[in-house]
């Protein structure tokens, strides 16, 4: 055992009860609450147990430095910043986020091991709220202090209990006042990489554990109306019918033979039924569906044809545009690790909003073998953490030294 893989497994088995639902073995690790909280107080320990200096942004995200930020801005070398978020979707698994959170922190017990002193800062970042699980926006952290998500949008978003954003930070102890763009923070980022777990199952299949983050792929969200007629299911002839619900059939169908022809991928994985009776023809059917592919022009194809076929109305929610990482760092970073792979995601991350506010911006993918996320059953090897950790050193001493 090296020390750090000896730390990472010590960090790993002290988060692994917090936030755990024993119903379903997964974690509803949200923003703001009880468990986030614990993570956060964990967080905050485990900087000063390294003697690192903690500084939380405007928005509540978490940035232990080791050195002094602002003395590096102010000679033109700002700050490496690795890390990650903790928080999860509803029976999320273990890895989303902890994995680039600890693996960040062994990282500087590897370096501080091996007696490397950085010419630059490096902090370990915690961003809060990077799944939105529990008020609708995801990256929100990120997206406060790049100005993407309009502050006061912020603090009226609410959750299902009806609780606003502005409440929970309030309970919290955070001043929901200062919620805002956070330049001082953004302007201490000199370069930033996220390792992450895989979200798919690429690495297993070059039997590779790391690779480097090449894009992530453009993305969207768009809510379909389907109108009906509500209705007796006994009564009521078959000719007579408006059924909103033979049309929602429609449109699952379209999105999976779309998204096939168009080499995409498209989810209708939410819906909500009026009055939703199991003995009454719906009023309404609200769909919603999620979109990525390669291009614009493949999504925008599939959304096109998924409308098309369903007859409803077609509302953009949400479009994300292709984020490309800084294109010299991934080639360094690929170089430094042994010519790893350059993989495309199909997902957001905090890593993609501060790329597109100008910072160098990398991620790492360690291999998942199964390629399940987002689920109790995410997964890696403890061998494959340790050789994550081990490239994420590598890369902060290169870009550190
Ligand atoms: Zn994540």
């Amino acid at each position: 055992m090296t020390p750090e893989s000896t730390t990472f497994d010590g960090m790993w088995s002290a988060i692994e009860p917090i936030g755990r639902e024993p119903s379903t073995g997964g974690y509803r690790r949200y923003a703001w609450t009880q468990a986030d909280a614990t993570l956060r107080e964990w967080f905050a320990g485990e900087a000063a147990a390294r003697g690192l200096d903690l500084v939380t942004d405007r928005a509540g995200n978490q940035w232990a430095w080791w050195g002094d930020p602002d003395a590096a801005v102010a000679a033109g070398r700002p700050g490496v910043v690795i890390g990650s978020h903790l928080d999860s979707v509803p029976d999320g698994g273990a890895f989303d986020g902890p994995l680039g959170v600890v693996s960040a922190l062994a990282v500087v017990d590897a370096l501080k091991a091996k007696g490397f002193t950085p010419s630059r800062p490096v902090a370990v970042a915690h961003f809060i709220d990077e799944e939105g699980a529990r008020f609708g926006i995801a990256c929100a952290g990120s997206r406060l202090i790049t100005g993407r998500l309009d502050a006061d949008k912020a603090r009226g978003l609410r959750d299902a209990d009806g609780v606003t954003m502005a409440e929970a930070m309030a309970s919290a102890g955070h001043a929901v006042e200062q919620v805002g763009p956070d330049d001082e923070t953004l302007r201490r980022v000199g370069t930033y990489v996220e390792l992450h777990i895989e979200q798919g199952r690429a690495l297993f299949d070059l039997d590779r554990p790391v690779a480097v983050g090449s894009v992530i792929r453009p993305h969207g969200r768009w809510r379909i109306d389907l109108d009906g007629e509500a209705n007796h299911a006994g009564t009521t002839r078959l000719e007579d019918r408006r059924d909103p619900m033979l049309l929602l059939a429609s449109t699952v169908l379209a999105a999976r033979a779309a998204a096939s022809a168009h080499g995409s991928v498209a989810t209708v994985g939410k819906v909500r039924v009026e009055p939703n009776g199991v003995n009454a023809i719906p009023s309404q059917v609200t769909a919603w569906l999620d979109a990525r592919g390669p291009g614009e022009s493949e999504v925008r194809a599939v959304v096109d044809w998924v409308g098309r076929e369903s007859g409803g109305l077609v509302v953009e929610e949400s479009w994300t545009p292709e984020t490309v990482f800084d294109v010299p760092l991934a080639k360094r970073l690929c170089a430094v690790l042994d010519d790893a792979p350059l993989l495309a995601t199909g997902a957001g991350h905090d890593a993609g909003v501060l790329a597109t506010a100008g910072i160098s911006t990398g991620m790492l993918f360690v291999r998942n073998p199964t390629g399940v996320s987002h689920s109790p059953a995410e997964f890696a090897e403890r061998a494959d953490c340790h050789r994550g950790v081990q490239a994420l050193a590598a890369v902060t001493e290169e870009l550190a030294r």
